[in-house]
């Protein structure tokens, strides 16, 4: 089968300086836990876990040792917790996720009701919010009429989130009440890339294929996008989960990949898609 990988796909600057720092402290300390999955990807935690690198979600449970905060960030009360127990740090937050949570205390300082453009569940978001107090998430259009009693507003976004999306959600904050808008673009070059990327891919192949953790927010946004252009859309963690009865009657297929998805999954996807015959009968 005729595979075409997209342009820019797999780590990103950020995933793959949380995974060195990761890899330093265990080659040289014990008793390393990162708080939550260190990236969103299993095959990636599955092996750090194995190097000794244990997850833990509550910071009252570690007893001593070093905590690795994930590039997503930490919250200053997680933070605080940590120093506070006398646990060693070492901050693996990416720079661009760092810049959000100071964004966000410098618009709180200036005034404005802080709103962050994302989704409240994920990390990054709750890191964030950890940062300045009342930050307001909001995640559809519909979330934006609670906004509407707020006159000053200053607007971040997640990092991951689409450029089409931000200025969707920006045109109809934009219908509030508010009397001064301040809006600060913080979504994440390398992840915008792989998005405009997988796009251009996607509309000129028959199949194409995602490949990352379920619960990556940039997997699942280039899955998003690229259904819109290709409904022969998948995202998948691996090769072993392609059912390859899909593949039948396609002849081009095309492959990204998510910012935390290691270049070993995208090649041994490559690879195996590459020596796929899709004129065989599939039982
Ligand atoms: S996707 Fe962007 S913001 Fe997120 S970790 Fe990677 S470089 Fe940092």
């Amino acid at each position: 089968m005729k595979v075409i990988v997209a342009q820019s796909c797999g780590f990103c600057p950020g995933v793959r300086n949380a995974i060195t720092m990761a890899e330093k402290t265990l080659a040289k300390e014990k008793n390393v836990h990162s708080l939550g999955e260190i990236i969103h990807n299993k095959d990636v935690v599955r092996k750090l876990s194995a190097a000794g690198l244990e997850r833990i979600e509550k910071i009252e449970k570690i007893k001593s040792g070093t905590v690795i905060i994930r590039s997503h960030g930490a919250t200053a009360e997680q933070i605080k917790q940590i120093r506070k127990k006398g646990l060693k740090i070492v901050d693996a937050t990416c720079v661009l996720v760092k810049r959000v949570q100071k964004i966000a205390k410098l618009l709180y300082d200036q005034g404005y009701k802080v709103v962050m453009i994302g989704d409240k569940g994920h990390p990054e978001v709750q890191a964030v919010i950890g940062s300045a107090p009342d930050i307001a998430v909001v995640g559809e259009i519909k979330d934006v009429s609670n906004l509407s009693k707020h006159k000053k507003l200053g607007i971040i976004c997640q990092t991951t989130q689409s450029p089409e999306h931000f200025a969707e959600m920006i045109a109809a904050i934009a219908k509030t009440n508010f009397s001064e808008l301040k809006v600060i673009n913080t979504l994440c070059r390398e992840a915008i890339k792989r998005q405009s990327y997988a796009v251009q891919l996607c509309k000129k192949v028959d199949i194409m294929f995602i490949l990352g953790g379920l619960h990556s927010a940039n997997t699942r946004k280039l899955a998003e996008l690229c259904k819109k252009y290709n409904k022969k859309t998948f995202h998948l963690q691996n090769y072993k989960e392609l059912d390859k009865r899909i593949l039948s009657g396609n002849n081009v297929a095309g492959i990204t990949a998510g910012a935390s998805t290691p270049q070993w999954i995208i090649d041994d996807f490559v690879e195996n898609l590459r020596r796929f015959d899709a004129r065989k009968k599939i039982k």
